[in-house]
């Protein structure tokens, strides 16, 4: 695991420029936009330029955080002295507004917490011990000195609380908890984020699992489940999700490794990967081209459900033997 923090050389690159662009991971999670948000806010406060973009836009149940309007869903006519890519573990995660930002920008920062972070950019600020990219963002912050705003400390907060899943990963240690007691001093309101982003769900995420289950099954320590287009059809949704379902799906008490399989509309499948501590997914995800933590990752594959399930299971096979066989 390699940790490269360059508090200095960042903060210098960002104080030296003109304008910048905060870019995050596509399909954005709540540690995605707390990081870029909370970024964006802290340093146009400290009187600098920046823009802020993510493919799609930041998703609804994300929107009460301030600053959501200004964010770019998509990037045409700019440049930019300097771009900082955040909870990203590789280029191509950035997607469209990465690929637009890499072409325009002068330098490339690359904040990120991914153990699986493949050090692209010109300057790190990669610590895979933090549990959430904020959490780094938040270090950068204090070590460039000045304050921090509700706005910005609500932002860090959400993403500390969704890469925990609410302080329930085994990374949480006394100091996550040192950082949370302070963003609550700033403002940031603990109550409302757990319940905007792990507890109230849309009602078409049941309508969802009511086709989706059928499918689930759990063999030796793996628990799967496969939705389907026509699943995400019947339940009126038009993105491709699990609503959450491997979160459920772990929780059993008989699982190691949970994987949610996502037929996509383009012959590719994506997966989400789900494990108890003793167990690693990221290694497998990575194998597969994604990438993300040991209890929690991702990848997308070229194929039919038949061919990718057929590629994935044996992987998810080795990775069970491997814990096994440490535990
Ligand atoms: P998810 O199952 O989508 O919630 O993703 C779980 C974790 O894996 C998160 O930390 C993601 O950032 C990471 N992840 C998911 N998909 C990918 C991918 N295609 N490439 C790299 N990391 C991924
Ligand atoms: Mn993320
Ligand atoms: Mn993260």
């Amino acid at each position: 695991m390699t940790n490269k923090t360059q508090w200095n050389e960042a903060t210098e690159a960002v104080l030296g420029a003109e304008s910048i662009l905060v870019v995050t991971h596509v399909k954005p999670d709540g540690d995605a936009i707390g990081s870029l948000l909370g970024l964006t806010l802290a340093l146009r406060e400290r009187g600098l330029n920046v823009d802020a973009a993510v493919d799609g836009g930041v998703p609804k149940f994300l929107e009460y955080l301030s600053g959501t309007e200004t964010v770019y869903s998509k990037l045409t006519v700019s440049k930019w002295d300097l771009m900082i890519s955040v909870d990203a573990s590789d280029e191509e995660r950035t997607g469209l507004v990465g690929a637009y930002g890499r072409e325009h920008s002068g330098k490339i920062i690359n904040l990120d917490h991914h153990a699986t972070n493949t050090f692209f950019g010109n300057i790190y600020l990669v610590a895979p011990e933090s549990v959430s990219a904020t959490e780094i963002v938040y270090d950068w912050l204090v070590h460039m000195g000045g304050t921090i705003s509700q706005s910005a400390a609500a932002a860090l907060l959400t993403g500390l609380v969704t890469d925990t899943i609410g302080f329930r990963t085994s990374n949480v240690n006394p100091r996550t908890l040192e950082i949370v007691r302070e963003l609550m001093l700033l403002g940031a309101p603990l109550h409302e984020i757990i319940q905007r982003t792990l507890v109230s769900r849309d009602y078409n995420d049941l309508e969802l699992w009511k086709h989706v289950f059928p499918s689930i099954e759990l063999k030796d320590g793996i628990i799967s489940a496969v939705v389907t287009q026509t699943n995400l059809k019947q339940a009126g949704l038009d993105d491709m999700t699990d609503g959450g379902l491997v979160s459920t799906l772990i929780s059993v008490e008989e699982a190691k490794i949970a994987v949610v399989f996502k037929e996509q509309s383009d012959n590719r499948v994506e997966m989400s990967f789900r494990s108890v501590v003793g167990f690693d997914v990221s290694a497998v995800a990575f194998a597969l081209g994604g990438g993300g933590h040991k209890q929690a990752a991702g990848a997308t594959v070229e194929g039919t459900m038949a061919e990718v399930q057929a590629q994935v299971m044996p992987l998810l096979q080795i990775a069970l033997k491997q814990g096994e066989a440490l535990g």
